[in-house]
């Protein structure tokens, strides 16, 4: 058995972050400055994104970016009932309800036809989530927005860097918000970006800053002027120089990254492949992946160990695991204000049944990637129904 627990998604800190964190405290500028706008500039040229805002969460992103399309009280919004939370909470924020609406059975993101039939007249937007990096049914999804005047938000937290039919996520020009929390393929320990038209992006940097305008970042500055204008009362959203030192370091090594994750999966799927009593995750031919989350899911009726179980037998052997997501339909607050009940999200509610993701992240050994395999089959072997 392992000596030391393997963490399931522990960051990839490199000597280039840490040098250039330790340069910021060294300089008089920590907060808001020249590293978080070299960085937004290096990241959107990266995406090929028509333009780009860094923020300090992915969160802010997807709260300024309703703001900016002008949703708000009256409007309903579609969210994928299998996403973190944060998806749903933003639409509840600007005072619209989230529709939450179920997931296709085989990629487990938002499903189009599913979608279709919860539009209502008051729907204003749709929010796909590309869930543990595998890029939503995008074009279905626009073609139904571009028939009834939807706006699209996409949630892309989970998808730096995936592509949907050769094209990056975050370069199609409408809405899309990334998250670098401490978890996530590049992270900036909290942060987040959200890319789309030039125009709407100028709006969301003034809401993401107190409704102050244009550059007023810059007061403190002798390029800066102490004179600015609030135009409506926005949030303090902005990402710090500290957080940007990080993210110029991680995005070099993305690249490198990714091939790790891709090593580790294809590892993972051929040896869970062998197992009936285990659902591999799939890659649909004309996406890639950013394999964000590596999400296994029990045949129950294969086996005598549930979910739960398999957790605490992968814990007692030293593995760390997790479960993406107990689903927003199900969360006590959603259930009890809309009347929610598991069956109406049953592919979300069945596959949060029998799931779980196991340690995804460029810091894996071969030797940590096999001791994970040879856990979950000698679990399996031993437990078989
Ligand atoms: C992590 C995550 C978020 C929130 O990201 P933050 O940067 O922590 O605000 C939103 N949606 C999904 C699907 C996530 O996984």
């Amino acid at each position: 058995m392992r000596e030391k627990f393997l963490q399931f998604s522990p960051p990839s800190i490199g000597d280039g972050e840490r040098s250039e964190v330790l340069d910021t405290l060294m300089s008089d500028w920590i907060t808001t400055g020249p590293k978080t706008r070299l960085f937004e500039g290096n990241l959107k040229a990266y995406l090929g994104a028509p333009d780009l805002a860094a923020f300090n969460s992915c969160t802010a992103g997807l709260h300024v970016g309703l703001a900016v399309l002008g949703v708000g009280p009256g409007d309903e919004v579609i969210v994928p009932s299998l996403t973190f939370c944060a998806t749903a909470n933003v639409v509840e924020h600007v005072g619209a309800r989230p529709v939450l609406v179920d997931v296709d059975p085989a990629t487990l993101t938002l499903d189009p036809q599913a979608t279709a039939r919860a539009l209502t007249s008051r729907t204003k937007a749709i929010m796909p989530v590309h869930y543990a990096g595998h890029p939503a049914q995008l074009d279905p999804l626009f073609d139904l927005a571009g028939k009834h005047g939807l706006h699209i938000l996409e949630d892309a937290a989970h998808a730096l860097p995936a592509r949907y039919k050769g094209r990056l996520v975050g370069s199609r020009g409408n809405l899309a918000s990334f998250s670098f929390y401490a978890t996530k393929n590049l992270t900036t320990a909290e942060g987040g970006a959200l890319t789309g038209d030039p125009e709407l992006l100028a709006k969301a940097r003034i809401i993401g800053h107190h409704g102050m305008d244009k550059e007023a970042w810059k007061r403190f500055d002798r390029s800066g002027s102490w004179y600015y204008e609030v135009l409506l009362p926005g949030f303090k959203y902005n990402m710090t120089d500290l957080q940007a030192a990080i993210g110029l370091h991680q995005l070099v090594r993305l690249e490198a990254f990714q091939a790790r994750r891709r090593q580790v999966v294809d590892r993972y799927n051929a040896r869970f492949a062998l197992l009936p009593e285990l659902q591999i995750p799939v890659e649909d031919p004309d996406v890639e992946s950013s394999l964000h989350l590596y999400v296994l899911r029990l045949r129950p009726e294969r086996l005598t160990l549930g979910r739960n179980e398999f957790i605490e037998a992968l814990k007692a052997r030293q593995i760390g695991t997790s479960v993406h997501y107990l689903p927003v339909h199900m969360q006590p607050f959603y259930r009890d204000k809309y009347g929610y009940r598991p069956e109406d999200c049953p592919v979300s509610a069945d596959a949060f049944s029998r799931m779980l993701s196991l340690p995804l992240h460029p810091g894996l050994t071969d030797a940590d990637v096999d001791d994970v395999c040879t856990a979950m089959e000698e679990l399996v072997a031993a437990h078989r129904a």
